[in-house]
């Protein structure tokens, strides 16, 4: 039998409550409402959050007001059992209670929620496993592993989104209420996913390690599709002008292309020209110039799955 991991739950009763405790939580917290997809994953070790914040016992979330000649507001603790049931939905929003009704079966349509199903995880065979089977072939990029064991040239994990309830919000137009430390504001469900699949990284040079503001930075991303050839690319430098610097001409050489080393050498030599230190910061300016190249370089052969030199993140100089 599959056992969760110890965990801390927290059961707050107000939604800036809910905001403060995943705040203070960071990245070993996770918010949890039904369970019904979060549970099993953390069984399966796909989730290891050390603090779960538990939605369910906070009123104002399992609440649809309105109707549908002003527009109807849904909780996100709202179950998918009475998403499909409502009449204001079932009549005005057919497609919305037809794909809540649809999910799974009534016990998990029962605890289920509309938020969960909207911010449910992407899936795949080789990923939906248990801890063992995973580790059995290797595991893949998606959690524990280096590559994706579906399309093992792509540097991009290409598990499917599969939320019934996320194509019909997108279809009525939803909006969905974000609510976070900072505030809350409103975006459109479909500005909830993107398909990024990006990797990304970022090269800090300094001269401490530990310590130090950055004498440049590279910021990098890179979308691959299955056969490898890049279908986006962003490089943006810090700390060699008094604005991060898009190196968007030396990213675009990258588009269509399969990055190799000769390219990405290329592309390399491309970004650091727009580099334009001047000798008002730590290290030479010929030095800072010159490992914007190196950088980049770096930066790209690691998304890539190439080998390189050195340790992205705030290594010393
Ligand atoms: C056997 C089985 C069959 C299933 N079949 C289907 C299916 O046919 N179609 C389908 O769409 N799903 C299916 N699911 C997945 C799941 O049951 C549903 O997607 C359900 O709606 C998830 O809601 P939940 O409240 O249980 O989410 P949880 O498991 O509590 O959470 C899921 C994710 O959403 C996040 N989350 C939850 N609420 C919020 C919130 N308010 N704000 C931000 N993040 C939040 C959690 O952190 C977690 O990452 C199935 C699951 C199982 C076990
Ligand atoms: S990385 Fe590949 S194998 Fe792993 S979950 Fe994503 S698509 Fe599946």
């Amino acid at each position: 039998m599959l056992r969760l991991p110890a965990f801390t739950y927290r059961a707050p009763e107000t939604v800036d409550e809910a905001v403060r405790q995943i705040a203070d939580a960071g990245a070993e917290g996770m918010l949890v409402a039904g369970g019904t997809d979060l549970y099993p994953n953390m069984k399966r070790r796909q989730f290891e959050p050390k603090v779960l914040v538990g939605l369910r016992a906070i009123r104002d979330l399992g609440r649809i007001a309105g109707d549908r000649r002003r527009g109807v507001s849904v909780g996100a603790g709202v179950t998918l059992a009475e998403l499909a049931a409502h009449p204001e939905i079932s009549e005005g929003y057919r497609a919305l209670a037809l794909a809540a009704g649809s999910v799974s079966t009534p016990p998990l349509r029962n605890m289920g929620t509309v938020g969960g199903n909207l911010c449910l995880d992407t899936r795949c065979n080789y990923y939906n496993q248990t801890y063992h089977w995973r580790k059995s072939i290797g595991f893949c990029m998606k959690k524990d592993g280096e590559i994706c064991l579906v399309a093992p040239g792509s540097s991009r994990c290409w598990a499917i989104s599969s939320s019934d309830t996320a194509p019909a919000a997108i279809a009525l137009d939803a909006r969905l209420r974000l609510v976070g430390p900072s505030g809350e504001r409103l975006i459109p469900v479909a500005a909830l996913y993107r398909d990024d699949g990006m990797r990304t990284t970022y090269w800090k040079l300094r001269r401490r390690g530990s310590f130090d503001f950055p004498v440049l930075g590279v910021a990098a991303a890179l979308r691959q599709a299955p056969d490898g050839a890049v279908e986006d690319a962003r490089i943006v430098l810090g700390a060699v002008a008094s604005h991060p610097v898009v190196a968007a001409e030396a990213a675009g050489l990258l588009r269509g292309q399969r990055p190799t080393a000769d390219l990405i050498a290329r592309v390399a030599q491309a970004a650091f020209q727009p580099a334009k230190p001047l000798d008002n910061a730590d290290l030479t300016i010929g030095y800072r110039k010159r490992m914007a190249r190196v950088y980049v370089e770096r930066a790209l052969r690691e998304l890539a799955g190439l080998p390189f030199d050195g340790a992205p993140g705030g290594g010393a100089h």
